[in-house]
């Protein structure tokens, strides 16, 4: 309870009009009133420095009121508000010196200071004339972090009420700033990601519900991207748990400083990002920004003097065409990732009308390929590899397919990913091994196979700790020598590689088995590792190959490729092949050997033993 302001009342000041005690009285209860009432609605501190502007000089016979914000390092700039009584506001950078500090941290009562007194951090007030100051200071958690100036005509006596009302005011602040910064740090535990600093998943998706209903009034497009980092385990298996941390946080800044302040940039789940573009022109204009990130997060983060390779793969939904609400837009964007991740590289990609319902049919497709392995549904087609100089069969590549029961024949792009997932590719690669080597040790027996025969080893299953006593096994049940085998890996086993993927590699090859990296350039392509991976074979993809014809640029990578291969002493294979025009310049650029439907579709044993037959002619 405030007792009412006698001294005041009478008392003749700029601004102020004589009240009698009860009206000052009830006055002062009104803005305390508000006062607490603005500090417990919305915990604003800004809000209370205005009523407190407001207010203080209706009832104190002031010409001046400041407040400073304190930083706890004393050497710390903070910023001064000053308003003065013709309503003027003023802001002033203020370096409190440490001796006002002090006096102000040992005195609760505050301090009064005349204009002999010279601090150096009081001269902008001194310049607006001030005159005599009451200074108060105002404590958060029993700690000096802010303080309230009230400045006076030197012949205004400083009453007993005054400092009470002064303190009473200074009080408020302390009040304030104590509920705002819990309330900050509330809202900072409710919305922000402790280590990257970024807003977190709950933030994110409230962010993006406010984002499409602005969308949906303006008619914009809202693009959503799910950035997820391959290899972040590796980091965290070297570096701990501190270093994964730092390394997160410079992911973190990496995605924000490359993006415009408009957008949003979350941290979703472990190694997982998402990305809002709020004003998302075009599907090109998004294209670019992922390319953008892809390429920034593919150079090296430090830690601790050692560099980390991390690799991006982002799934992208656009509002309105991919979803309208907040659930459907992410989980578009994730299934959209995860077929990125299923190709085993770097990419980003946008989520189709197909994708979804492949996403919903994924655990039915799961179940059926379960299946197929028991009744014998997948089956093997071989395409031809042609040397460019002899223009012999040098090699063939087995490709699995699916004969489902009802959707008919299923690609492997379709099904490779989930066999990866659902821990099927084990059994999935045995067959199919088992079934080409079989088959090639019949073709040798025939007088028609090729050198070697090709075969595609997903990652995740060339990681298992028996893979290469397994198929060195396979191959002497089946008779067929390793020097009769070339292994296709991808790069996305130099993604994680380590002493036990380099060490079997080389075990390999010591028996005479050629190892091919795939789809070579669509990924990780990380020069570093390629010259120390041990392996023989280059596939250029065929990517590269398609715009050979189109546009001079990647003319120039091919025959980068090829250069670079070559001073590496590799072989160079190009996939894909489809005219004339891309099999001369492949020639020509001394590419040894192609794949492609211009030489040779994947065909079935009967379609290959007849080309084979007339390539032999
Ligand atoms: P890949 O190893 O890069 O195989 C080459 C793919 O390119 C094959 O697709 C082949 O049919 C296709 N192709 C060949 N020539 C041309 C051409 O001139 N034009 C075009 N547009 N495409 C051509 P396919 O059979 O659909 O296989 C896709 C991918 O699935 C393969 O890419 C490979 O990574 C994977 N795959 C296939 N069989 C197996 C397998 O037994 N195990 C594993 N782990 N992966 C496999
Ligand atoms: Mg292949
Ligand atoms: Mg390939």
């Amino acid at each position: 309870i405030y007792e009412p302001v006698n001294q005041l009342a009478g008392m003749e000041v700029k601004g102020m009009e004589k009240l009698s005690d009860n009206a000052i009285y009830s006055n002062m209860l009104a803005a305390m009133d508000q006062i607490d009432c603005a500090i417990l609605s919305n915990a604003n501190f800004e809000h209370v420095i205005e009523l407190l502007f407001s207010h203080l000089p209706t009832f104190v016979p002031c010409s001046l009121v400041s407040v400073s914000q304190l930083d706890k390092d004393p050497t710390d700039e903070t910023a001064m508000q000053v308003l003065t009584l013709d309503g003027k506001r003023h802001q002033f950078a203020q370096l409190l010196d440490r001796q006002v500090r002090k006096m102000l941290s040992a005195d609760p009562n505050g301090i009064l200071l005349e204009t002999s007194d010279t601090y150096p951090s009081l001269a902008p007030l001194y310049a607006l004339k001030a005159e005599r100051l009451l200074m108060l200071p105002v404590y958060r958690d029993a700690e000096l972090s802010a303080v309230l100036t009230i400045s006076f005509n030197i012949d205004v006596p400083i009453t007993e009420e005054i400092r009470r009302i002064a303190r009473y005011f200074a009080d408020r602040l302390g009040v304030a700033l104590t509920l705002v910064v819990r309330a900050k740090s509330l809202y900072y535990q409710e919305n922000f990601d402790a280590v990257t600093m970024l807003p977190n998943r709950r933030a994110c998706r409230e962010r993006l519900a406010s984002e499409i209903s602005r969308a949906h009034r303006y008619q914009l497009q809202v693009a959503v991207m799910y950035i997820s980092l391959d290899g972040f385990k590796k980091v965290n298996d070297v570096a701990g748990y501190v270093g994964g941390d730092a390394v997160l946080k410079q992911v973190g800044q990496r995605i924000r400083t490359h993006l415009r302040e408009a957008d949003l940039v979350s941290r979703f789940g472990d190694d997982e990002f998402i990305v809002i573009l709020p004003d998302a022109s075009g599907a090109s204009g998004v294209s670019k920004v992922a390319q953008k990130l892809i390429e920034f997060l593919s150079q090296p983060f430090k830690y601790d003097e050692d560099a980390y390779y991390l690799n991006a793969s982002i799934g992208i939904s656009v509002f309105p065409e991919d979803g309208l609400v907040v659930d459907a837009l992410i989980q578009h964007a994730d299934t959209a990732m995860t077929r990125v991740k299923a190709k085993g590289y770097s990419q980003f990609m946008f989520h189709e009308a197909q994708m979804n319902s492949l996403a919903i049919n994924r655990l039915a497709l799961e179940r059926d390929l379960r299946q197929a392995l028991i009744k014998d549904e997948l089956f093997l087609q071989y395409q031809p590899q042609i040397d460019l100089f002899s223009d012999k069969i040098v090699g063939v590549e087995a490709l699995v397919r699916w004969r489902h029961p009802i959707k008919g024949v299923i690609p492997p792009m379709e099904f490779i990913a989930i066999a990866e997932e659902s821990e099927l590719i084990g059994q999935l690669g045995h067959y199919v091994r088992k079934v080409a080597c079989k088959q090639f040790r019949l073709w040798q027996d025939a007088g028609i196979a090729p050198n070697r025969i090709a075969l595609n080893i997903s990652s995740k299953e060339f990681k298992r700790e028996n893979f290469v006593d397994d198929f060195l096994a396979l191959l002497a049940e089946t008779g067929v020598q390793p020097t009769s085998i070339e292994l296709e890996i991808t790069e996305s086993l130099l993604l994680d590689i380590g002493n036990q993927v380099t060490a079997s590699l080389q075990h390999l090859r010591k028996q005479g088995v050629l190892i091919a990296i795939d789809d070579f350039g669509t990924g990780y392509s990380n020069l570093g590792y390629l010259v120390k991976l041990p392996f023989d074979v280059l596939k250029i993809d065929r990517i590269f190959v398609a715009e050979i014809g189109k546009s001079s640029e990647n003319y120039e990578i091919v025959s980068v490729i090829i250069d670079l291969a070559h001073q590496l002493r590799k072989t160079v294979c190009a996939e894909g092949i489809e005219d004339e025009t891309q099999l001369a310049f492949l020639k020509e650029r001394g590419c040894e050997v192609a794949q492609g439907y211009f030489l040779s579709k994947p065909l079935s044993v009967e379609d290959f033993e007849k080309f084979a037959l007339q390539k032999l002619r």
